[in-house]
């Protein structure tokens, strides 16, 4: 938890003013307090650790096919507005004599996420956080994300949807692999 609770919540009592609220009625009451709560979680990220993520769950095997987690769903924001975007992250590797327990790539989509981002920096982030610990034959991460800082602007089309990637070792050398990946995020 970061330790400027008392300081977000009073922050918040200003934004609300400065926006011409009246932080004395009833539904807004609590609303510094619950902002406060909710800004701890969304940032979460800057005080996690990788370690503590993965949290020893690497085994030694020697399974030599492409390891794909797809449509993992994904919320962060925009470093840009501080207004969400959210969406789906598609993760592959070609292991190398080290796997990660499946349920660790979803949690480390999350600690990059639960920060002020940019998408394309996430996508590498993740990438590159597989890169290192596995140090697996190649990586792939394919995010596809709504950003609310523009749709709720109305600068673009409500609809449309931001894809990012990243695509490191053999997903980057071979054609193969990289269609191979994206056959398989694409059913
Ligand atoms: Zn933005």
């Amino acid at each position: 938890m970061t330790n400027n609770y008392d300081k977000l919540e009073s922050l918040t009592s200003e934004l609300l003013q400065l926006i011409g609220e009246d932080i004395n009625r009833d539904g807004l009451i609590k609303t510094p307090m619950r902002v406060a709560k909710a800004w701890d979680y969304f940032s979460q990220g800057y005080r996690t650790k990788i370690d503590d993520v993965i949290n020893n769950a690497i085994f030694t095997e020697n399974c030599k096919d492409m390891i794909v987690v797809r449509d993992i769903e994904f919320f962060s924001l925009c470093e840009h507005h501080m207004i969400p975007f959210f969406g789906r992250a598609h993760v592959g590797y070609l292991p190398d004599g080290k796997i990660i327990g499946l349920s660790k790539i979803p949690r480390i989509v999350d600690m990059f996420s639960r920060r002020l981002q940019v998408q394309e920096r996430l996508t590498d982030e993740i990438a590159n956080t597989i890169q290192k610990t596995l140090n697996p034959i190649g990586v792939a991460v394919v995010m596809e994300g709504r950003h609310l800082c523009m749709q709720m602007r109305g600068v673009e089309k409500q609809n449309s949807l931001a894809s990012t990637s990243a695509m490191l070792g053999q997903f980057r050398k071979s054609a193969e692999t990289r269609a191979e990946f994206l056959s398989i995020i694409s059913k």
